[in-house]
């Protein structure tokens, strides 16, 4: 466990790392339909900036990992990352957040490298609905990417499932009957209104909507489970070998829990998702600053970390989108 924690006495030691700003999905809850101005190339740490990062922050008792985006299997090479990460010593919980669409083709590749699981966001089952809600993603090449984590043994492989009022609420069962019938790890997150002009803006299903439609299901019991056990509360149906999580952000939040901080791809260390402040760690990379310097800058974000946010509040984020900060 590290020793570093911040002014509130929480432990940090997860670093979450956006490696990309692209993504190849445009959904309706966390980018406008013509997409948000993308960084250019050379602004985004290359992949030795990141290992530099990664190294000096595992030095200091981070301890987990997780590459998102943007959507992180679009960047080239990402395999050539993983490994690179897998072999710093401190780091034994090295996952990766995707919209599964590459997954397929990449799933053995990055298992091979050292990646230790996946979280795949799903927000239904229906493929005209995955269209509309994705904008251009088809369904099958999600599932596909599933059923290939599975079996290469990127696990457990959790399916987030971001819920709607009058988007996807409706299939709040299929999904928690998905724990019995096939072993799946499903995680139910309210939405959050975190972009301007979004067009569920309004449309928040709390959890506590959520487990009174899938308690039709049967009686579900609290279960802990073993890997990356994060703000999620677990529960286990009657008879099924997966489990059911579900996630807060809104009406209950966690962040008196929180043990996170965030790489943006351009190198700018987030203290908090949903607020604005950054310290930007690229100047230093590349202006040759040595390690104890980036030791110093993490240790600022650490210190900087807000108490909490402010959504139930009705504060919306401030600043950049969810796919430029790492969602
Ligand atoms: N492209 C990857 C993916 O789809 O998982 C990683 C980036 S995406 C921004 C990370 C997560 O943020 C996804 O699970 C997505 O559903 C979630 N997310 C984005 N906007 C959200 C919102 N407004 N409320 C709740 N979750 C959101």
């Amino acid at each position: 466990m590290t020793g570093l924690s911040d002014s509130f006495q929480r432990p940090i030691n997860y670093l979450r790392i956006s490696v990309t700003d692209r993504c190849n999905l445009r959904c309706v809850y966390c980018m406008p339909e013509e997409g948000v101005g993308l960084m250019s190339h050379k602004d985004i740490l290359t992949y030795e900036e990141i290992y530099t990062v990664v190294k000096v922050a595992a030095g200091l008792g981070i301890n987990k990992v997780r590459l998102t985006g943007g959507e992180p299997l679009v960047r080239l090479g990402l395999a050539d990352l993983v490994k690179m990460l897998a072999g710093i010593a401190g780091i034994d919980d090295l996952s990766l957040t995707t919209n599964g669409i590459l997954l397929a083709q990449h799933a053995a590749a990055l298992k091979k490298a050292g990646l230790h699981r996946v979280n795949v966001s799903l927000d239904t089952l229906k493929p005209e609905r995955f269209q509309k809600i994705t904008r251009c993603g088809e369904l099958q090449d999600t599932l596909k990417g599933i059923e290939v984590a599975r079996a290469v043994g990127l696990n457990p492989v959790k399916i987030n499932m971001v819920v709607m009022a009058g988007v996807n609420d409706d299939e709040l069962v299929d999904f928690a009957r998905k724990t019995v019938d096939d072993g799946w790890h499903v995680r139910f997150i309210e939405y959050m209104p975190v972009i301007a002009d979004d067009p569920v803006a309004t449309r928040l299903f709390s959890v506590k909507e959520m487990r009174k439609r899938i308690e039709s299901l049967g009686k579900f019991e609290p279960w802990k489970v073993d890997v990356g056990n994060g703000p999620a509360k677990y529960f286990r149906l009657p008879g099924a070998k997966g489990t059911i999580g579900f996630i807060t952000p809104v009406t209950e939040h966690f962040c008196y829990q929180c043990n996170r901080l965030r790489l943006t791809a351009d190198g700018k260390l987030r203290p908090c998702l949903l607020s604005e402040q950054e310290i930007d760690l690229r100047g230093a990379l590349r202006s040759g600053a040595p390690p104890q310097e980036l030791k110093r800058l993490i240790e600022k974000a650490i210190a900087s970390k807000p108490e909490r946010h402010y959504l139930s509040e009705g504060k919306k984020q401030k600043g950049r989108p969810f796919s430029q900060v790492g969602g």
